[in-house]
């Protein structure tokens, strides 16, 4: 089982990740984009990590739905409303509960993942965050069927983002602001697949700590 804890801690986590990281992914952004990438992610969860303490003792839906509203309303540019689905649609799956089986976590990802497809129309290889999510959610679905426990799921899942999120590299970006440089978008990594190896990272370290 996951506990509501374990999602308290990802989502803290994951706001301090994308803190450190600010930086590296508006760095990345800066290559084949307007270089903010960084910048909405940290003030997205900044707020997010303000509005944390009002939901420390809520269901795992009400959490995740509180960080959704919290990252649309307050992140411009496209990974604001990106993420925001991730979560919303994330949240449905979780509404009322207070912990969730493996299996439920793997069709809470899912549906977050349908979210952002449905959102933003990417198909994998756009160069896109669905580079790294479509590719964790099958391993980690796989890995489950498979009878692995939760955390070698998670491990499978991880290592699958991070593989998608270097097979961006050499992709020409086919979806947002990166696709207007068409083939200039070569040879460089995308930022929201980081961001989003970056939030596989630290569910997974939630889950493991218990
Ligand atoms: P903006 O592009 O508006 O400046 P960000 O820089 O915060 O927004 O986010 C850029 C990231 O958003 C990209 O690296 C890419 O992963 C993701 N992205 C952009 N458009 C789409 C889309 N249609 N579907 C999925 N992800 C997308
Ligand atoms: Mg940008």
């Amino acid at each position: 089982m996951i506990r509501q804890q374990q999602i308290i801690n990802w989502i803290h986590n994951f706001t301090a990740v994308i803190a450190e990281n600010k930086d590296y992914l508006t760095e990345l952004d800066a290559a084949i984009g307007d270089a903010d990438h960084g910048i909405n992610m940290n003030r997205g969860f900044q707020k997010v990590s303000e509005k944390l303490p009002t939901v420390i003792d809520k269901d795992i839906g009400t959490i995740l739905k509180t960080v959704s509203m919290t990252l649309i309303s307050t992140v411009g540019g496209a990974s604001g409303p990106l993420y925001g689905t991730f979560f919303l649609k994330a949240s449905a799956v979780a509404a009322q509960k207070e912990e969730l089986t493996p299996a439920e976590l793997v069709k809470l990802l899912q549906a977050g993942l349908e979210g952002v497809i449905q959102r933003g129309k990417a198909q994998l290889e756009d160069k896109t965050m669905i580079d790294a999510l479509a590719p964790a959610v099958d391993a980690f679905k796989q890995s489950l069927a498979n009878n692995d426990s939760v955390v070698e799921g998670l491990q499978k899942a991880v290592n699958a983002a991070e593989k998608g999120m270097k097979k961006t590299i050499p992709l020409i970006a086919r979806k947002g602001r990166a696709s207007y440089l068409g083939e200039r978008s070569i040879g460089h990594q995308d930022p929201g697949a980081t961001s989003s190896y970056l939030m596989l990272t630290t569910l997974l370290k939630a889950v493991q700590d218990k």
